[in-house]
């Protein structure tokens, strides 16, 4: 069994990670990965929009950072991305961002849910407080539809995004999970698997096994993701994320190459 391919991870170009792409890919190869993936946070419309993610002039930088560690490191396929945050409204934008290079895919991430709130920054963990954890993850879903429907993106990011700081609605959220899933089986763009959950508060992989499991019985694809802002954090927990990706059916995921899907087996 070959390792999935850890399509997640970061560069200091986001200004919140460290180690050069050619350190991850060092280490993916020490890990025995054969292919992974950068998909650094992409630039906004405007550079002053927040603080972690490059700038607009930085984007050739980026691609550059990414082909030295390909041609550095041969024998390992490493994937040029980009994580783009979805907000409605945004679409002409990441559209004309996107065209700007070719990627071989792109992650659509939901972090904000208004244009001021990034709900996993925790610097803004007070505002959690002032809100209703429901409405909070209503709009959150209601955004993650649009991305899944958008079809602008390959993957969608972190599905269940706001459990990160551990803060969980008690109602049941099954027809938030509904709603996303078939969406994301009707356009085929597949979800990832991303281990970062394990070292937030929430102590669990997104999405949580709750929602993988609808995920698959609505034929929803997989990809793997670290989520690493470090490159000791690539490929981090990937045997944990596995065994529930198996744990629910799941015996293929998908890798991609110039925004073309193709399944390998598990
Ligand atoms: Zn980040
Ligand atoms: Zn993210």
């Amino acid at each position: 069994m070959s390792l999935p391919a850890d399509y997640h991870m970061h560069t200091p170009l986001c200004r919140h990670a460290v180690g050069e792409p050619v350190d991850y890919a060092r280490r993916a190869v020490e890990l025995g990965f054969s292919e992974i993936g950068f998909s650094d946070h992409s630039p906004m419309r405007r550079d002053d929009f927040d603080n972690w993610r490059m700038r607009n002039d930085q984007l050739d930088e980026y691609v550059a950072k990414v082909q030295l560690a390909q041609k550095e490191f041969p024998q390992l396929t490493i994937r040029l991305a980009l994580e783009v945050d979805y907000l409605p409204g945004h679409e002409t934008w990441i559209r004309e961002l996107t065209a700007r290079h070719l990627w071989d895919y792109l992650i659509g991430s939901v972090h904000y849910v208004s244009e001021s709130w990034d709900i996993d920054n925790p610097a803004k963990l007070s505002e959690w407080k002032k809100r209703d954890a429901f409405e909070v993850w209503q709009i959150y879903f209601d955004r993650l539809t649009l991305a899944a429907e958008s079809k602008l993106f390959e993957i969608i990011g972190h599905a269940d995004l706001p459990k990160k700081f551990g803060i969980r609605p008690p109602q049941d959220c099954t027809p938030l999970y509904e709603k996303f899933l078939n969406a994301a089986a009707k356009t085929g763009v597949a979800i990832e698997l991303n281990t970062a959950g394990l070292r937030k508060d929430c102590q669990e992989i997104y999405p949580s096994r709750d929602l993988l499991q609808l995920a698959f019985q609505k034929n929803v694809p997989i990809t793997f993701g670290s989520d690493a802002h470090a490159p000791g954090e690539v490929g981090l927990n990937f045997a944990d994320a596995i065994a529930l990706a198996r744990s629910v059916g799941y015996t293929q995921q998908c890798r991609f190459k110039n925004r073309q899907r193709e399944f390998v087996t598990l």
